[in-house]
């Protein structure tokens, strides 16, 4: 398991995966991590994509990241209908230190699309709290489910000597998506090796998206 991570240029942030209570097959939306990989790139079964990012008060969501992410995703993503980006508010959770299923509760209650029909969905959850462990950014914790934490993202860009928070905050989350594509080596074989053996579905190469 991979808490911290130390990017290039002086990039330096976590990523944890998780799979709790997860199933490998059934509604894309329930699966693990990574299993919904081939319904998320193809077009075989869901022609569009819609993500949907729900953040707390002050976690607004940087606009140029998600036009980011936005193209990263039609760049990969085989969808002739669309792939659109919706962002809403959501309440502050409670609690400052956020596990995976306080993550699942929230969006539980606060997730408006499912994955149906011909349209595939994302939900991007921006939290003002942290993950269980510091130095945690972002976590990808279910087929369709990423979280943010985002005072992390704040406090460790835009400052003298750190990322843009642009760069930042569309590194973690292009990141988190490139496991619920099944980086590395989780639900879609590897065109090159390059998983890094003592890695939970991280890579090797300090130039790749899924180093750590
Ligand atoms: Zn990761
Ligand atoms: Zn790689």
């Amino acid at each position: 398991m991979k808490k911290l991570l130390l990017l290039p240029a002086f990039l330096f942030f976590g990523c944890k995966k998780s799979s709790e209570g997860a199933a490998a097959s059934g509604p894309i939306d329930e699966r693990s991590t990574g299993r919904a990989a081939a319904a998320l790139l193809s077009a075989d079964t869901y022609t569009s994509l819609q993500v949907e990012v729900s953040y707390m008060p002050g976690y607004a969501p940087d606009a140029a990241a998600l036009s980011q992410l936005h193209a990263f995703l039609q760049a990969r993503l085989n969808k002739p209908g669309n792939i659109s980006i919706s962002t809403r508010a959501v309440p502050a959770a409670t609690g400052t230190v956020l596990s995976v299923s306080d993550l699942s509760a929230i969006e539980s209650a606060q997730r408006t699309g499912h994955s149906s029909g011909s349209t595939a969905t994302i939900h991007i959850l921006y939290t003002n709290g942290s993950y269980t462990e510091p130095g945690v950014l972002g976590v990808a914790y279910r087929g369709t489910s990423l979280a943010l934490f985002g005072k992390k993202i704040h406090d460790n860009s835009g400052g003298l000597g750190q990322a843009s928070r642009t760069k930042l905050e569309a590194t973690v989350l292009e990141h988190e998506i490139g496991h619920l594509l099944g980086l590395v080596d989780i639900g879609s074989p590897m065109q090159t090796p390059h998983k890094d053996p003592g890695g939970l579905a991280h890579c090797n190469n300090s130039g790749c998206l899924m180093y750590y």
